[in-house]
């Protein structure tokens, strides 16, 4: 059989710990059989982060801008622990946000359905793709201890030196205080994301924020996004047969338990923290969440939602035998895949990320599993497998379907 060709190279991320492992199985056993495969390879193991300084990160992150489309393994995140572990020359910073805040990109997560992994809300039939703006807010607030009576207000004092104020309140008594920020370029960059990756989806746009309450700030995101949409995105969206849907955070999750799914769900910063979690966890197994960073101008890197999986490696090198779910970061290659062969004009890619999402999908609903689903699986002939097996009963599949 010749192998599928591509012509722009994906940017390859590698990472650290279980999930650099499962990486080299995949790309043994599910892509280097069948592709001939074009990538510029960066290694964001810890190791090679920190005798490079953290510029492989750099790198790597310019290189996916370059090209467009990235695929990357999960990371460690340095803290205390990981510096004393690996003899770390810095706390780097976390690769994800040096790699979020160089392609200014907002990320997109949804769950891989498959049948016998039930969601815990019944309606819910499709995915729901929750996208998080990542700037500002509660996460770059900054915050006061009142001792006791007194006066907070906002200052703006502006370049040529006028003030404006505004009263926060007057205390009588020991209270709290917190000034939180955010920035219209960024907010635009979000919703021009959000509507560029509703129409690539071919989804339903929801936003919710809590401008009844919130009447500047909140409204701010409600006005940016509509006035985006009636200038750039109505028509294409008609075109497409999807919507934009705007309502209240609270009437937002009232209608997202009872909805089927199959939308994009457009959250604040915090209401993306808290949500994602929510809708992961009730979609049924965190390492079942795939993970994509978009550009307002089309540029991907496609990952994993979970982490490095730290204690099933810790497993692997005591030559314990390991039944990691490689299904995300399996989703991550052939969601770069797809999009590389959409880019280039190229169907044969395109096909091949198909048929391994569905050799993916089709080994899992045939009762073969890692641990992690077959605990939760409602399928009544389960077959637990090995890291190693589950990747190898994959390839079996896929190496029929692209016969
Ligand atoms: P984690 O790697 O997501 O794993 C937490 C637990 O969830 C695992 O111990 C395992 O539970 C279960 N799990 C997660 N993914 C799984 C999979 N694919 N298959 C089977 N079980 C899975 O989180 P962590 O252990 O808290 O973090 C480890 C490292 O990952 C940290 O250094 C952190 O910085 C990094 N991290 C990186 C990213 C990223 O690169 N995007 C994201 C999050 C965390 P059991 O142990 O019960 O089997
Ligand atoms: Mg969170």
């Amino acid at each position: 059989m010749s192998k599928i060709q591509m012509t722009t190279p994906l940017v390859e991320m590698d990472g650290d710990e279980m999930t650099r492992i499962l990486w080299k199985m995949i790309k043994d056993d599910l892509i280097l059989p069948f592709v001939d495969l074009k990538s510029e390879y960066y290694d964001l193991g810890l190791v090679h982060r920190d005798e490079t300084g953290d510029q492989v990160t750099f790198d790597s992150a310019n290189a996916a801008l370059k090209y467009g489309v990235a695929v990357k393994c999960a990371t460690i995140t340095p803290n205390a622990a990981r510096v004393k572990e690996y003899n770390l020359k810095e706390m780097y910073k976390s690769p994800n946000g040096t790699i979020r805040a160089i392609m200014d990109g907002t990320v997109f997560r949804a769950p891989i359905i498959v049948k016998g992994v039930e969601p815990y809300v019944k309606t819910w039939k499709k995915p729901i793709t929750i996208a998080r703006h990542a700037y500002g807010d509660v996460y770059k607030a900054s915050e006061m201890k009142i001792p006791g009576p007194g006066k907070v207000e906002l200052v703006y004092t502006a370049e040529d030196g006028t003030e404006t104020r505004e009263l926060v309140h007057n205390y009588k008594s020991a209270g709290i205080a917190q000034g939180m920020h955010n920035l219209v370029p960024s907010i635009e960059s979000f919703a021009r994301s959000c509507f560029n990756y509703a129409l690539d989806t071919k989804q339903d746009l929801w936003f919710a924020t809590k401008d009844t309450i919130s009447k500047k700030y909140d409204h701010t995101f409600k006005d940016i996004f509509q006035e985006m949409f009636d200038k750039e995105y109505k028509e294409k969206f008609a075109a497409a047969g999807i919507e934009y849907f705007y309502t209240l955070i609270d009437d937002a999750v009232a209608r997202v338990i009872k909805s089927e799914g199959g939308y994009i769900w457009a959250c604040k910063n915090y209401d993306g923290d808290v949500m994602s979690d929510m809708v992961a966890t009730a979609f049924g197994s965190l390492a079942m969440m795939t993970s994509v960073l978009v550009t307002p101008d089309g540029k991907y890197e496609y990952e994993a939602a979970h982490g490095t999986v730290q204690r099933h490696y810790y497993k692997h090198l005591k030559g314990e035998e390991t039944s990691t779910n490689s299904v995300a970061t399996i989703f991550a290659w052939s969601g770069a895949f797809r999009k590389r062969g959409e880019l280039d004009n190229l169907p044969e890619l395109v096909n091949y990320a198909d048929c391994l999402e569905q050799a993916t999908i089709e080994t899992i609903e045939s009762g073969y599993m890692t641990k992690d689903l077959a605990l939760v699986s409602t399928l009544p002939d389960i077959h637990p497998l090995s890291s190693e097996d589950f990747i190898k009963a994959i390839a079996k599949r896929l190496a029929a379907k692209l016969a």
